[in-house]
């Protein structure tokens, strides 16, 4: 196995899972170990790196002085669906397109995971079973490494100066909020996280959220009629007034919707959480007014109820940021070009730690990393995509 597979194989043995529940910064203190992994490798290649008091690890690869310095970053951490404890990669080669045995009972199948039929005579790697892979978002790190490596081992290739970050606690949704634009140093940027090789994503959600307080009338049942008001009826009749075809279920592409998220209910009290998307600023503030609609039409209902109604906004499309640097866009058409491979521009449904970097001063599209069927025992990389990835990104950093 060459180097840079190898080092793919270290970082997703190591356990970084992040913590929703955690106060602590980052929110698991063993994310620190694969920080301190990926310094030592930067270390390898006479890169010094610095690892700040919030797990941030930044480092820098000059280049031609007067060429934008371009930032390439990826995160530590894995997710909180599946287990990352004692991963045990399991390496295929030369695909035969068959069912694949990960171990503990479970095998995947073309026929339920379609994207293998694509990988016929790949190599892949993939779990045993009890455990996901974590190339979410180690693939990312493991690419990143693979580029410094080949710019270090080819001195005659002239390139852009490179910034390095690495952060934590990206699945938590945390990834940007210790991000130091000053320290990265990037004119813009890309984040090495995401799927199949020619996909990229320049847009996010906006995102928005609502929480519903809803106050019933409690009396005991055998004596109510005519005086309970149940507050999760309440909550039935607020969640009926909103637009059924604007749940997450309904939904694809660009459409936007209401996600109701949890619901706590009594006579007495419902609280209710919905999660607010869409691509669209102004839609977005149309699913909010929605949000109003609905109160008012349930206090029609049951006059003398009370509903609290607080909306707040989450994070903003990115898009708006990278639209003004055509430059990091065309950056990537060209790297493709060069490869033979038309990129296909898909938004994400769902935020991304670029959102937060483009709205602190770095645009920072999305770069997809070659793996699968993230956060969970079945995701797999493909070894020829991770290549592709690799050789994108060296692409986009050579001078022009
Ligand atoms: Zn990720």
């Amino acid at each position: 196995m060459e180097k840079d597979i190898l080092r793919f194989l270290d970082y997703v043995k190591i356990d970084t899972q992040s913590d929703d529940t955690s106060f602590t910064v980052p929110s698991t203190a063993k994310q620190l170990n694969l920080s301190r992994k990926l310094q030592e490798d930067l270390k390898e290649l006479g890169i010094e790196s610095e690892l700040d008091e919030f797990g941030v690890v930044y480092a820098k690869l000059p280049g031609v002085e007067g060429l934008d310095p371009i930032g390439l970053n990826a995160h530590v951490d894995t997710a909180l669906e599946c287990s990352d404890f004692d991963v045990k990669p399991k390496i295929i080669e030369n695909y035969d397109g068959g069912v694949i045995e990960l171990g503990h009972g479970y095998k995947m199948s073309p026929a339920e995971f379609p994207s293998l039929g694509e990988h016929i005579g790949d190599t892949l790697i993939t779990t045993s079973g009890d455990t996901l892979l974590g190339a979410d978002d180690k693939a990312g790190l493991a690419i990143i490494m693979a580029v410094l490596d080949y710019f270090v081992s080819h001195p005659n290739i002239p390139h852009h100066p490179i910034c390095i970050l690495f952060t934590p606690d990206e699945e938590i949704g945390r990834g940007p909020d210790h991000f130091d634009p000053k320290k990265f140093g990037a004119k813009y940027a890309y984040t090495v996280d995401g799927g199949i090789y020619d996909s990229v994503a320049c847009e996010t959600f906006n995102a928005a959220h609502a929480d519903v307080t809803l106050h019933g009338i409690s009396i005991h049942p055998g004596e109510a009629k005519g005086k309970m008001v149940n507050a999760s009826d309440l909550a039935f009749a607020f969640d009926h007034a909103l637009p059924a075809e604007k749940r997450p279920q309904f939904t694809s592409g660009y459409e936007g919707f209401n996600h109701l998220v949890s619901m706590v209910s009594g006579v007495d009290e419902a609280k209710m959480h919905y999660i607010i998307r869409n691509h669209d600023r102004a839609k977005l503030e149309e699913q909010k007014e929605e949000f109003h609609k609905a109160r008012e039409e349930v206090l029609r209902q049951y006059p003398g109820v009370t509903i609290d109604l607080a909306l707040g906004d989450d994070y903003h499309n990115m898009k708006e940021i990278i639209d003004g640097c055509p430059e990091c866009v065309r950056k990537i058409d060209k790297a493709y070009a060069t490869l033979g491979i038309k990129p296909r521009y898909e938004p994400i449904r769902g935020g991304t730690d670029g959102a937060g970097f483009s709205f602190q001063g770095v645009p920072t599209p999305n770069l997809p990393t070659g793996s699968y069927n993230h956060h969970g025992r079945f995701e797999y990389l493909s070894v020829r995509e991770f290549k592709i990835i690799k050789n994108l990104i060296i692409e986009i950093l050579k001078a022009e």
